[in-house]
């Protein structure tokens, strides 16, 4: 049995099991990625799907899959980027489009330069945590080519960096449509490239045609770059066509998930060309900003959803945007599958939480203190310059508390040891959480702190 009709199988008998608004809200866009050695692999649309029948329904699953297979299985949930869209009423808001700019089977992209219209400026919410690269993006619409050349933008999973390179493509075809402008993928690129040189082998061609794709355009703009890091022959050309479009002062956009000194195997004559432009990185947005996003949605949709509950999912989902509207689109769903009004209760319904539990908060001047006592390092020596790991591990500590329990914004808390980049508190940060998963000894650290800092 094939993994579709194991799944098609399963979800037959969830049907009958669950409520009808359950089902519908929480199964109907999965299915089953991978079954290997008695683990299947489950690919759910959203965080919230994924904790949702991980922790609810892991065990209807199991059963499901278990007496179907007749083996003794283990399930895994991931997030699936290419989960089937939505079907709803609500319209293609909600739908995840393809990852755009991968050239697909049935003959899309519709348009040649690969870009969805939905992505607008118009569309896009401006926060403190976006503000510099939507300024950047403006500035780059209007004169394309001639300020901020490359533009790097990176930020986390699901934060606009798609939707705003999207909108300077879609904004620059408007305002100055003489000019030519292609949106891809690293990964399109690539395989665009291989397509090419296997065609070259077959002597049905040459290069050419991939060259005058990219090398004739006057807005080159490349999402998930990162993609081509460690790929000899794509960032061979990649680098030439960079150049090219470079000396002929052509507009060149790239997104990725991290800065480019920290890809892995990002060849360094890229590196340094990525950075020798503008680099912006987005933040999650705050509070505010994720209320105006939700906002701004009802209105575009028309919905009816109270501010109280457009509130409550601002406050219960901070991750990122993807899950915010994920969370949005839930709520509203399963409101309209089981005909009511989409109130605060079946908001905490849905999303599995009964009120939002406020982190708690302490004071930056206390954690400071704890955590100097703690490593025996002096408060000067942690807002001090000096770069030896006992007072590094410590520092990024630092920011990591102060990250989790104070409202203090990366800037602030740059500025509370001794006056360090925004950047630099994000990656120390970053570090942190990173060592959390793997560090038995950073986690007993955490736990040690938190007990002294009594969070
Ligand atoms: P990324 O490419 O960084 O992973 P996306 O651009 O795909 O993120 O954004 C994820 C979703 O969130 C998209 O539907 C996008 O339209 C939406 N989004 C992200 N940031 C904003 C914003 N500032 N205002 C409105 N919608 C946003
Ligand atoms: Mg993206």
């Amino acid at each position: 049995m094939d993994n579709k009709t194991l799944w098609e199988t399963a979800l037959a008998e969830f049907e009958l099991a669950l409520s009808q608004p359950i089902f519908q809200t929480w199964f109907t866009r999965t299915r089953i990625l991978k079954k290997e050695k008695g683990i299947v692999e489950i690919g759910c649309p959203n965080t919230h799907t994924k904790e949702r029948l991980e922790t609810r329904h892991y065990r209807l699953i199991k059963s499901a899959l278990d007496r179907v297979t007749k083996e003794d299985n283990e399930l895994t949930f991931t997030i699936d980027a290419q989960t089937p869209a939505l079907k709803t009423p609500i319209g293609p808001l909600f739908e995840t489009p393809k990852t755009p700019g991968t050239p697909s089977k049935e003959g899309d992209p519709k348009n040649a330069h690969g870009l969805f219209e939905q992505y607008t400026f118009n569309n896009f919410i401006i926060g403190p945590n976006n503000n510099l690269a939507y300024a950047v993006a403006q500035a780059i619409v209007a004169t394309p080519g001639k300020v901020y050349n490359p533009l790097f933008l990176y930020s986390g999973v699901g934060l606009g960096k798609t939707h705003l390179i999207q909108a300077i493509g879609n904004e620059i075809i408007k305002k100055h449509p003489a000019l030519k402008v292609i949106y891809c993928t690293g990964e399109a690129f690539t395989n665009e490239l291989l397509e090419e040189i296997q065609r070259a082998r077959q002597k049905r061609g040459t290069a050419s045609r991939f060259r005058n794709k990219f090398r004739k355009v006057d807005v080159l703009i490349i999402d998930d770059v990162q993609f081509i890091a460690g790929r000899e022959t794509t960032q061979e050309e990649f680098f030439h066509t960079f150049n090219a479009l470079y000396m002929a002062k052509k507009q060149i956009v790239l997104a990725s998930d991290k800065p480019p000194s920290e890809i892995s195997k990002l060849a360094p004559r890229l590196s340094s060309r990525f950075s020798s432009g503008m680099t912006a990185d987005m933040q999650p947005p705050d509070v505010d900003v994720r209320n105006a996003i939700l906002r701004r949605k009802r209105t575009e949709f028309a919905l009816e959803i109270s501010n109280e509950v457009i509130d409550f999912i601002a406050q219960a989902v901070s991750s990122n945007v993807r899950d915010l509207e994920g969370a949005f689109t839930q709520v509203i769903t399963f409101a309209q599958t089981q005909n009511l009004a989409p109130s605060l209760e079946l908001a905490q319904k849905v999303l599995g939480k009964t009120k939002v539990t406020a982190t708690p908060r302490v004071r930056s001047r206390e954690i400071i203190k704890v955590i100097a006592t703690y490593f025996d390092v002096t408060q000067q020596e942690l807002k001090g310059p000096r770069r030896l790991k006992g007072i590094v591990v410590p520092r990024q500590i630092a920011m990591y508390l102060l990250r989790s329990y104070t409202d203090t914004p990366l800037a602030g808390i740059g500025e509370i040891l001794g006056g360090r980049d925004h950047t630099t508190v994000m990656h120390g940060v970053e570090k942190i959480e990173n060592q959390l998963a793997r560090s038995p000894k950073v986690q007993q650290d955490l736990r040690n702190l938190k007990a002294m800092l009594r969070v």
